[in-house]
């Protein structure tokens, strides 16, 4: 089961399933876009791997 996490694991700002900062790692690790780039520099490290734009859900009703 796939878990939203909705804060940066490094920094703890929000990002709500329809932020466009949040990025998540292969294994879902999730950070901002700004801790990745300014302090990750693209590398997770939990477990290595690099980041990409996590999608933005958008709920439809
Ligand atoms: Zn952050
Ligand atoms: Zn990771």
């Amino acid at each position: 089961m796939l878990e939203m996490r909705s804060v940066c694991e490094h920094c703890s700002k929000a990002l709500p399933s329809d932020s466009g900062e949040a990025m998540i790692c292969a294994y879902e690790c999730t950070f901002c876009s700004n801790c990745v780039e300014a302090i990750l520099e693209n590398k997770c490290p939990n477990c290595g791997g690099t980041f990409e734009k996590r999608p933005i859900k958008k709920t439809t009703s």
